[in-house]
């Protein structure tokens, strides 16, 4: 904590503090990262009175630009890489109906109580006359040290007043690998249907950042065991459960889904890859049969899932573009390259896999990696060592024949002036045949081969080139 305290520009608050007899606090996530270890680049002040004049003055002094946000009561600076948020103590007090309390002046402990965890709720003096004391009214610092999330006030009273809070505990939980209470924790149970009061935005803010923690697990075993998820995610949810049939069950695809999602966070820190990972398998539920004589099945579940990822991103407010887009695709895909690896690798394969998944081979193979969940050893090494067949045939054919990102030798442009046709059946069907004999690897992926491939093609059709 001292080397935090070292920095010139609590020095340079400490001085405007004191200068117009202030009492100003470091207060909230720096605080408490400083007692983690986790370097932070924003940093929240609150002043016994008006933050925005008191951001006023630093900026004067720092020579920086203040952004004030009036309705909020706030103001913020930059400072080299630093972000420092202002605002006066408040005491806070909420209605049912709203996230948004009722703001009046309050003392330190007063901003403190309004925080939502004990480890959020830390402070430190800047004043000269104890500057660096560390300000912990309800035991942070013992709760950090207990990997403990715990609510300053009566658990589901925190919760009634902000629900937010509730997906907060759970994110902190996943993102700092702690515990929740016992109490918050049942608190949470109860208070869950108040979660229709946060905004979706918010919700998958919250959600997106439990997936990018390092065990995202963590954080959905929470959700799923207080009932959140069932809520704002049902569909996850309802991947838990085995059925049986004649003795026989299959894997409970939940907590299969969470495997697969913490394989794959060892490998990746790209958030779409991760929910491609949370999606892979999420129309298992709505393709399952029981087949006599075969047991369970999950036919077309990749297809189906495929389909289902557009509505869930909507209903989530995730972005409709490239980045669902690119979920899709993984979520479409995920079983080609584990077909592949369990039959013979034939070229014309690895082909087809390079041109349908284009760029996006790598993750697809992050993903399969990271699908591998069998306990049996022996079934583990047998996957690995296809895949590895898969990725070398894969890195062959694709030097050879450069597929990925693959461009027709013969465009249908240049279908169109050979044959002097204009746009239509024929030259889909032209294009089509050309594509599928490089897949095939009848010819190769070249100009000459493919025009002396579509000119014999073409006499089936009864075309005539007017032009060679
Ligand atoms: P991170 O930067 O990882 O999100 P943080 O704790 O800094 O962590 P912020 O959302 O920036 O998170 O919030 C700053 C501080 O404001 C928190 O440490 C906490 O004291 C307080 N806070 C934020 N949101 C709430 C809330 N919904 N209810 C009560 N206090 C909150």
């Amino acid at each position: 904590m001292e080397q935090h305290l070292q920095h010139p520009i609590f020095k340079a608050l400490a001085g405007i503090a004191d200068t117009h007899h202030i009492e100003a606090y470091i207060i909230g996530g720096y605080v408490r990262d400083i007692f983690l270890n986790r370097p932070s680049k924003d940093i929240d002040i609150v002043v016994l009175g008006n933050g925005i004049e008191f951001a006023e003055l630093a900026g004067k002094h720092l020579k920086s630009k203040v952004a004030v946000f009036k309705n909020f009561g706030t103001a913020m600076l930059k400072y080299q890489d630093l972000e420092i948020e202002f605002v006066g103590a408040r005491k806070e007090s909420y209605r049912s109906d709203s996230r948004k309390p009722i703001v009046e002046n309050g003392t330190i402990e007063d901003d403190q109580l309004r925080r939502d965890f004990t480890i959020n709720a830390l402070a430190i003096s800047l004043n000269k006359a104890n500057y660096g004391q560390l300000v912990d009214p309800f035991n942070g610092i013992i709760d950090l040290n207990n990997k403990l999330i715990r609510t300053p006030l009566e658990p589901e009273l925190t919760f009634s007043d902000d629900p937010l809070r509730m997906m907060r505990a759970i994110r902190f939980a996943s993102q700092l690998n702690f515990s929740i209470d016992e109490q918050a924790l049942n608190a949470i149970k109860k208070q869950k249907e108040r979660i229709s009061i946060v905004s979706k935005e918010r919700i998958t803010d919250e959600l997106n950042k439990i997936i990018m923690s390092d065990v995202p697990s963590i954080g959905f075993k929470y959700l799923f065991d207080t009932g959140l998820l069932q809520l704002i995610f049902p569909q996850m949810a309802g991947l838990y459960g085995v059925d049986i049939i004649n003795g026989k069950g299959h894997k409970d695809n939940f907590y299969h889904t969470l495997q697969v999602l913490d394989n794959i966070c060892e490998t990746t820190k790209d958030l779409w890859l991760r929910w491609a990972a949370i999606l892979h398998d999420i129309a298992k539920p709505a393709t399952k049969r029981f087949e006599e004589g075969h047991g369970w099945t999950f036919h077309g579940h990749e297809d189906k899932g495929a389909r289902m990822v557009p509505k869930i991103f909507a209903q989530l407010k995730l972005p409709l573009n490239e980045k669902m887009k690119f979920v899709q695709k993984l979520v479409q895909l995920h079983l080609r390259p584990i077909v592949l690896a369990q039959e013979v690798v034939t070229d014309s394969a690895v082909r087809r896999l390079l041109f349908d998944a284009g760029e996006d081979i790598e993750s697809l193979m992050l993903l399969c990696n990271a699908d591998v969940t069998t306990k049996n050893e022996y079934k583990v090494k047998k996957y690995r060592n296809n895949f590895e067949l898969v990725k070398q045939k894969l890195k062959d054919v694709e030097e050879r024949d450069k597929i990925r990102n693959w461009q027709p030798p013969i465009s249908g442009n240049d279908i169109m002036e050979i044959f002097g046709l204009s746009a239509g059946k024929e030259v889909g069907l032209l294009k089509n045949a050309i594509r599928e004999a490089i897949l095939e690897g009848e010819i190769t992926n070249t100009y000459d081969n493919a025009l002396q491939f579509m000119l014999e093609k073409a006499k089936e059709f009864g075309l005539q080139p007017i032009k060679r």
